[in-house]
C-alpha cells in the first residue's frame, strides 16, 4: 500500500519537535523548508493580497511540500477567533486550483488535537495518538524551559517582545529579530513561547507558573489591560496588552510589538499600546513584516532602538548612583530620581 506523505508549515526552533510526530507515528514526514523569499514570493502570488502573511508564508511552504510529492498537509488551527481558523480552507483550495491532489487536515492545540491526529491516520489508536500528543507537549515544555529565561536585575538594557504568535517565533519571518537584538548587547525576552499558547488555560487557573515569569507581577497586569480594553479581541491581542503592561511593571526598558501585514488584531491593539507607552514611560517600538520587509531598513531602525534604551538606562543608573540609591527597575521610581 502507497504510504502517505505529509507536511505542516515551520514554526521557528518548534519546527523541528513537530517533525517527531513521523518518529511516533510512523509517518513519513517531509519537513518544511526554511521559508526563503522565493518560497514566500510563490505563496503571496497564488494567496489574496488582503490575507495574512502567515497564510502566504504557509501556502508557500505547502507548494514546495507538494511539489515533492505531499499528499497529506497539517495546518495549525488556535488562533483565538481569528481567520488562522480558515487558513486550512483557502490554501487546500489553492493548492486543488493549482492541480496537487491533496488534504488539508487543521489541527487544534488542546483536548481537540487527538481526534485531529486520528483524522490524518485513522489506523492510529486513540491511545497512541493521546500519548504521541503528550510527548511533544513535554518536549515543547522542556525546550521553552531551557530558555527566555533573563536576571532580574541587570545594566543590560531588557526589551520584552509582543505580538503575533507566528511572526515572534519564525525567525525566517522576524528576519532573526531576537538574534540581532542581543548582538546589540540587550537581553530580549519573547511573551509568547509556545508552552504559553498551550499551557494558557492553566496559567490563567493558577494551576501552573510560567517559566522565569513573576506570577504576581502577570496576574496584576492582566487585571490593568482590562481597564485599557475590557473584551476579547481575538489572535493574540490581549496578550499583546496585558505582556507589554507586565514588562513596564517589571522595569523592561522597551517592547517591540511584532505583527505581520495585515493583522487585524494586531493593529487593532497599536493604539493601546502607544496608550501603556504614554501612561508607564516604557519605550514601544512597532515592526510589521510583509513580503518585502527589507533588511537593511529593520537594522538601522533595531539599532537606534537599542541605543536610545541604552542611553537612557545609563542615565538612569548614574543619576540613581549619584544619589547613592540602589539602581530600582521599578519605571516610576526610575521617572522620580530623574526628576530628582
Ligand atoms: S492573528 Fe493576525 S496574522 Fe494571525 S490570523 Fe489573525 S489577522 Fe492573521
Amino acid at each position: 500500500m502507497k504510504m502517505d506523505k505529509i507536511s505542516y508549515p515551520s514554526m521557528g526552533i518548534y519546527t523541528q519537535i513537530i517533525g517527531r510526530l513521523g518518529d511516533y507515528l510512523k509517518w513519513e514526514l517531509i519537513p518544511p523548508a526554511t521559508p526563503s523569499e522565493t518560497s514566500i514570493a510563490e505563496g503571496a502570488r497564488h494567496m489574496n493580497e488582503l490575507m495574512c502573511l502567515p497564510a502566504k508564508v504557509g501556502l508557500g511552504q505547502f507548494i514546495e511540500a507538494c511539489k515533492q510529492g505531499a499528499n497529506k498537509l497539517i495546518m495549525f488551527d488556535s488562533c483565538g477567533e481569528c481567520r488562522l481558523k480558515c487558513y486550512w480552507i483557502l490554501q487546500e483550495r489553492v493548492l486543488r486550483k493549482l492541480g496537487y491532489e491533496v488534504t488539508v487536515y487543521p489541527i487544534r492545540l488542546g483536548k481537540g488535537t487527538v481526534n485531529d491526529i486520528r483524522r490524518i491516520d485513522p489506523s492510529i489508536s486513540y491511545w497512541k495518538a493521546l500519548v504521541t500528543f503528550l510527548k511533544i507537549l513535554r518536549d515543547i515544555y522542556h525546550l521553552d524551559k531551557q530558555q527566555y529565561e533573563i536576571p532580574e536585575q541587570t545594566n543590560l538594557v531588557k526589551i520584552g517582545i509582543v505580538g503575533e504568535i507566528y511572526t515572534i517565533l519564525e525567525s525566517a519571518i522576524n528576519r532573526r529579530l531576537v538574534e540581532k537584538i542581543e548582538k546589540m548587547g540587550a537581553l530580549v525576552h519573547n511573551s509568547l513561547p509556545l508552552s504559553y499558547f498551550i499551557f494558557k488555560g492553566f496559567y490563567n487557573r493558577g494551576w501552573m507558573t510560567r517559566q522565569g515569569m513573576d506570577m504576581k507581577v502577570w496576574r496584576e497586569a492582566k487585571d490593568r489591560a482590562h481597564r485599557y480594553f475590557p473584551q476579547e479581541i481575538g489572535g493574540h491581542g490581549n496578550e499583546s496588552i496585558f505582556h507589554t503592561i507586565y514588562y513596564a511593571l517589571k522595569g523592561f526598558d522597551g517592547v517591540i510589538h511584532v505583527l505581520p501585514f495585515p493583522c487585524m488584531p494586531e493593529s487593532t491593539v497599536a493604539t493601546v499600546l502607544d496608550d501603556i507607552h504614554r501612561d508607564y514611560g516604557i519605550a514601544v517600538m512597532r515592526l510589521i513584516f510583509d513580503t518585502h520587509t527589507g533588511e537593511a531598513g529593520l537594522d538601522t531602525r533595531l539599532e537606534a532602538f537599542v541605543d536610545i534604551l541604552k542611553r537612557r538606562k545609563h542615565e538612569i543608573i548614574k543619576k540613581q548612583q549619584s544619589l547613592k540609591i540602589p539602581y530600582d527597575p521599578d519605571p516610576m521610581s526610575n521617572k522620580e530620581a530623574m526628576r530628582g
